[in-house]
């Protein structure tokens, strides 16, 4: 399949213009790809009629080739499908898990905690499933392995007052994440009790968890859950096997939600955040996704980061955030150190960089790596503004990091160093940049 799509892209090499049957064929092979991954027959006819009518009537910007520019669309129209991932602030919580039996509920519980943990923060499991023999030592068993607060109770056979208990027993923690039962079937037992229990626990968010294997079932019940607990966001499991989890797309559209996390193997940390990108890759084919992510790539920095709204000339407006960090030490592979880049800039001549101080634009390999790590485990809002962080973020940055509160006190003061340098450029003829970054 991959290979198809691929050489159907190849086909376009060294055209500057589509016909509409090069668009024809591209669109037949993504639908291919993706009613074989499970996507929702309408939903991909959807899909399609976008990328053909764009593919056709958007003129491609100067200098993109055709391959580069179906390329994008095809990305872009494949953003808005997949939609963005499940907003999950770093705080005080209560994430109610609903789902079928054997969807990986429990599973999942453990390994969301295991990744709160590891964003610094403190959660807790509570198991309510007393339906399920075994569930109890199960769960118990992942939350020591995920080295993280767990409450259950084996003898006591009423889930409501196990969820009631169990909040208060964990009271310490500060991320509560509720596991509960699934039946082989939606039964209107369990839907009584699963609003009983989020009666009680009155959870922040419900998060719905689905075997990537689903497929068309998804509907039924994402809109069965939907309508008892309301369901803010999706976790598709098992995305290890052979499945690629596009059931789990109609389920995103049936509660107007979006995924939050995948499940890729049987530890608790076999736990990934969703992440469109990657996502997308999986559903057209393995081949592809890499091919197509390198592509798409190279033409979001020939243009700019659509996910993001970032722009490069944002730098010189002075707005100079972690994020953009993040990315300038990610391009830092590709295209260089910031000073030299700065250096290739028209107008500016060599001379500028050479007055400032040596380290301001030194992250070695080392540094960033750490760096890396600790602007994984931050807020988007800390992200956005690194001013919002004080001690007691920094020491649950450092936490979650596995770093150091002096490591993350040197992240804070490059960055500050570096949005300084940058707004030294402030001013600069427009498009400097822009053309800068297409070299
Ligand atoms: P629950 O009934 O919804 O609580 O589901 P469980 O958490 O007990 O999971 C059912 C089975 O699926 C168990 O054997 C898990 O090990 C397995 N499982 C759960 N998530 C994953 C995953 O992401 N990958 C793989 N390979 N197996 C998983
Ligand atoms: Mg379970």
């Amino acid at each position: 399949l991959g290979t198809s799509l691929r050489s159907s892209l190849d086909k376009l090499q060294g055209k500057t213009t589509l016909s509409e049957s090069d668009v024809e064929e591209i669109v037949k092979e993504i639908q291919r790809s993706l009613l074989s991954a499970d996507v929702d027959v309408s939903l991909v006819m959807e899909l399609s009629d976008s990328i053909k009518s764009r593919a056709l009537e958007e003129e491609p910007p100067g200098g993109t080739t055709a391959r580069d520019h179906v390329l994008r669309i095809v990305y872009e129209e494949m953003v808005e499908l997949v939609g963005d991932s499940t907003e999950l602030p770093l705080e005080n919580q209560t994430i109610l898990l609903a789902g079928l039996q054997g969807s990986g509920k429990t599973t999942s519980a453990a390994k969301m905690a295991w990744w709160f943990s590891k964003k610094g923060l403190r959660p807790a499991v509570v198991q309510t499933d007393t339906f399920r023999p075994g569930a109890y030592d199960q769960a118990k068993q992942m939350c020591e392995r995920a080295e993280v607060d767990f409450y259950g109770d084996p003898d006591n056979d009423d889930p409501v007052d196990i969820a009631r208990t169990g909040l208060e027993e964990t009271a310490d923690a500060d991320v509560h994440i509720v596991d509960t039962a699934g039946r082989h079937a939606l039964e209107d037992d369990l839907i009584d009790e699963i609003e009983e229990i989020e009666g009680v626990v009155d959870p922040d968010r419900s998060l719905l968890v689905l075997d990537a294997a689903i497929g068309q079932g998804a509907k039924e019940q994402a809109r069965q859950f939907e309508e008892s607990i309301g369901i803010e966001g999706v976790m598709i499991t098992k995305l290890d096997g052979t499945a690629k989890g596009g059931g789990a797309l109609t389920a995103v559209n049936e509660t107007d939600s979006s995924i939050a996390f995948l499940g890729t193997g049987e530890t608790v940390q076999d736990i990934e955040r969703f992440e469109p990108s990657g996502f997308i890759s999986r559903l057209l084919g393995m081949g592809d996704l890499k091919q197509l992510s390198e592509r798409v790539e190279r033409a979001m920095q020939e243009t700019q980061d659509e996910d993001d709204d970032w722009d490069p000339e944002d730098m010189l407006k002075g707005e100079f955030t972690l994020k953009d960090m993040k990315r300038q030490m990610d391009a830092m592979n590709k295209m260089g150190p910031l000073d030299q880049v700065m250096d290739m800039i028209p107008g500016l001549g060599g001379g500028m960089m050479d007055e400032l101080p040596d380290d301001a634009m030194d992250v070695t390999q080392d540094r960033m790596r750490r760096f890396e790590r600790i602007m994984d485990s931050m807020t988007e809002e800390e992200l956005e503004n690194p001013r919002v962080v004080g001690q007691s973020r920094v020491e649950r940055i450092a936490r979650g990091s596995g770093t150091d509160e002096e490591t993350v006190q040197q992240l804070l003061e490059q960055h500050s160093m570096m949005e300084q340098t940058i707004g030294q450029f402030q001013g600069m003829g427009d498009g400097d940049m822009q053309r800068m970054m297409k070299k």
